[in-house]
């Protein structure tokens, strides 16, 4: 087509002739001067082109007039295109005018996205199509670009591990990304329903204020804070928040862009961690123990105020220094010196192992030595490299002191009870023997006992309830004493008893007494009383006997008649009592001195005692006068007696200036009737019995009734 084509519109058809002159020019310079292609075709080619679509497609203009349709459509469009173009070159119908498809670039080997707004046009008085070709590709591969862009934002928005959310300048969430919900446990159309002040825990509202008025000021783009956010649970859970503005073309805030990240647990161990650290600290501050920390050099990292106590150091001072350059000197427990070069620190590094238990003195130039009780152990680092040495001391110089002096206690109090002749044992409140003495452990040992000899363990209480009663009748008695005491019955119990042995007579005495208010601790005693016994017996038997003849004296004669003669009347049995006295003893003392009269006084009363039966009481109740008591006896059994040992004296002269002496003796001789109620009516009756028979001549037995003796004889002693 050579000329420029003219735009002519009759009626419904757009009717484009052939421009010539001015007016064609200008509408071709119009159509040149378009950033979009124009074309007219007709028989599958195109006739026309203006210049910017050959340029689209790589063409120079004259090349391109002429192409026919397969050389520039696209092939995947070109069916499309022939019946589109045959659509509009015939009658009928035009299909919609605008589409997208592909044109082929020059060559035919990249093709060229394009818009193309078709319509049917008469030219040269033939129906023809033009077009109008907009080159797509810019906007192509911008929207290509936006969407991989806005993909990329996707894929970012919904997989981030942080939380990510859109809000409007209110604080209303927009847009939520699936990490949130998950930090937040709320979903997403929940979330959208909330503000950011709804999920920020109470307490923590006020730290965003001051940043976010910032930001809104334009003083900063951007503001990080850490903070509580509440779970849907109700739980609060810790949130680092960057929150930026957004603003829109024309600068104006549009919206916030939050990222949350969750740092919950992080926030948790670090605020363990620092709680551990001012435990940790306090600690060590209070602690009543001395810590030393030393580096495998052995030099101290660090000491706590304990330590620089019990050291004398500042803890300044204190660092850096090994212990030997302390300034102090350390013993062990006998005092000697320890060798610098043997100081615990370095024995633990020599061995790698932990000591413990070891007490050092610590001695300083001016004081007495401080003791202390160590305990020194290496740490080693999780590849098993030594780390540290910690040494750990507690000062236990008072401990030390109370326990020495403790010790002396213990000493003197075994002492004390060792020297006590008394079997000793201190037993617990149930009885249990916890302590004995050296005579408890003697006896034991002597008596035979072949168990423990100490008792320690043993429940006394048990034992006693164990003995054979008939073998111990004191063992339940002592028993239920030590209970009396054990529970306050009692302020303390005592009793005596004896423990014969087949040679030997023993007593003992039992003492229990409380060791404490509470009777934790009572102390049961035994102590071997037979000394005192035998003491007792001997002074008892001495103060009832007569000297000279082994008799009972009076006073005791009468003891035992009172106790006969009760008996007697209680029991109804006969009772007989008899007077004796010498006659003309006076002479006989004249004769032969006083201790002829003594002999005479000792010989009669052997005589009397061989023939008196155990239950026969007779007693030298005066001078030369005596007394027989003969229960179960009546007058006649008396009279028998008497007679008896009438008979006797006469047999049994003493010796006295080396020849036998003859001597002779009265008796009186009384029986209890009902009506006597007392022993000296019943004795009178007898000595009235005996002063008639020294009235009738002596050598004789009177009776109390008076009557006389029909046996009785008068016995010549000349
Ligand atoms: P009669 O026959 O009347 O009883 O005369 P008698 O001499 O025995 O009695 P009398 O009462 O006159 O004297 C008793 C004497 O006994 C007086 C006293 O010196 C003596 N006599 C008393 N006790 C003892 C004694 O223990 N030893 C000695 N050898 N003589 C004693
Ligand atoms: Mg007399
Ligand atoms: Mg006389």
């Amino acid at each position: 087509m050579d000329g420029n084509p003219r735009l002519n519109i009759t009626g419904s058809e757009t009717v484009i002739g052939q421009g010539t002159g001015a007016d064609g020019a200008v509408f071709r310079t119009l159509l040149d001067r378009m950033s979009d292609g124009v074309f007219i075709a007709r028989d599958y080619r195109f006739i026309f082109a203006n210049a910017a679509l050959p340029r689209m497609l790589g063409y120079e203009h004259d090349e391109f007039v002429g192409q026919g349709f397969e050389a520039v459509v696209a092939p995947d469009f070109l069916e499309l295109w022939v019946q589109r173009f045959r659509q509009r070159i015939g009658e009928g119908e035009e299909p919609p005018g605008r589409y997208e498809l592909r044109f082929r670039m020059r060559g035919g080997q990249r093709e060229l996205p394009i818009e193309l707004n078709a319509s049917r046009v008469v030219f040269d008085g033939q129906r023809c199509v033009l077009g109008i070709v907009r080159d797509m590709s810019g906007r192509k591969l911008a929207e290509h670009a936006l969407r991989e862009s806005e993909q990329r934002f996707r894929g970012t928005f919904d997989q981030a591990a942080v939380g990510i959310a859109l809000m409007d300048l209110e604080g209303r969430f927009l847009r939520v990304n699936p990490k949130l919900s998950d930090i937040l446990g709320f979903r997403a159309s929940e979330l959208r329903t909330l503000t950011m002040e709804a999920i920020t825990h109470p307490e923590d509202l006020s730290l965003d204020a001051h940043p976010l008025r910032c930001v809104r000021n334009g003083e900063q783009t951007t503001y990080s804070i850490e903070k509580r956010l509440l779970h849907k649970s109700g739980a609060a859970t810790w949130a680092r928040l960057t929150v930026s503005l957004q603003v829109d073309e024309m600068g104006a805030p549009s919206h916030f862009i939050a990222v949350i990240e969750d740092i919950h647990d992080r926030r948790l161990a670090q605020i363990a961690l620092a709680d551990s650290e001012l435990r940790h600290r306090l600690l060590m501050q209070n602690l009543h123990a001395a810590v030393l920390v030393c580096a495998p050099d052995a030099r101290i990292l660090y000491g706590n105020p304990e330590a620089c106590r019990i050291l004398r150091m500042d803890s300044a001072l204190l660092a850096g220094r090994t212990i030997a350059q302390l300034g102090c000197q350390f013993v062990d427990r006998s005092g000697e010196a320890l060798a610098p070069e043997r100081d615990l620190v370095r024995r633990v590094l020599a061995s790698g192992k932990e000591m413990n238990d070891v007490v050092v003195g610590v001695r300083h130039d001016d004081a007495e030595t401080l003791w202390a009780l160590v305990h020194a152990y290496p740490e080693f680092d999780t590849r098993h490299r030594l780390r540290q040495i910690v040494v750990m001391f507690v000062d236990i110089t008072d401990r030390s002191r109370l326990e020495a002096e403790r010790d002396a206690d213990r000493q003197l109090k075994a002492a004390a009870l060792n020297a006590i002749t008394a079997h000793v044992a201190v037993l617990d409140k149930r009885g249990v023997v916890v302590e004995t003495n050296a005579s408890w452990r003697a006896f034991a040992e002597r008596g035979g006992y072949t168990g423990n000899m100490t008792f320690i363990g043993v429940n006394y209480l048990d034992a006693l309830a164990r003995c054979d009663r008939d073998e111990a009748p004191h063992a339940a008695a002592a028993c239920e004493g030590i209970l009396s005491v054990m529970l306050g019955r009692s302020a303390l119990f005592q009793m005596e008893y004896a423990c014969h042995a087949p040679h030997e007579r023993q007593w003992f005495s039992l003492k229990v007494t409380p060791m404490d208010p509470a009777r934790e601790r009572v102390l049961v005693s035994h102590e071997n009383i037979t000394r005192i016994k035998l003491a007792e017996e001997a002074v008892r038997i001495l103060a009832n006997t007569d000297a000279l003849t082994g008799l009972a004296n009076r006073r005791h004669f009468f003891e035992l008649a009172d106790e006969e003669f009760a008996r007697a009347r209680r029991y109804e049995t006969p009772l007989a009592v008899l007077m004796a006295d010498l006659d003309h003893f006076k002479r006989l003392n004249d004769e032969y001195g006083h201790a002829g009269g003594d002999a005479v006084l000792r010989s009669f009363a052997i005589v009397l005692s061989s023939l008196l039966r155990d239950s026969d009481r007779a007693g030298r109740i005066g001078g030369e006068e005596f007394a027989v008591l003969l229960p179960h006896t009546t007058r006649e059994g008396a009279l028998a007696f008497a007679r008896r040992l009438l008979e006797c004296v006469a047999e049994n002269p003493p010796e006295l200036g080396g020849a036998p002496t003859r001597y002779t003796l009265s008796m009186g001789l009384a029986e209890l009737s009902a009506d006597c109620v007392e022993f000296s009516s019943l004795l009178r009756n007898a000595d009235e019995a005996l002063y008639r028979a020294k009235k009738a001549g002596r050598n004789r037995i009177e009776t109390g009734d008076g009557a006389p003796d029909g046996a009785g004889q008068a016995v010549d002693t000349d």
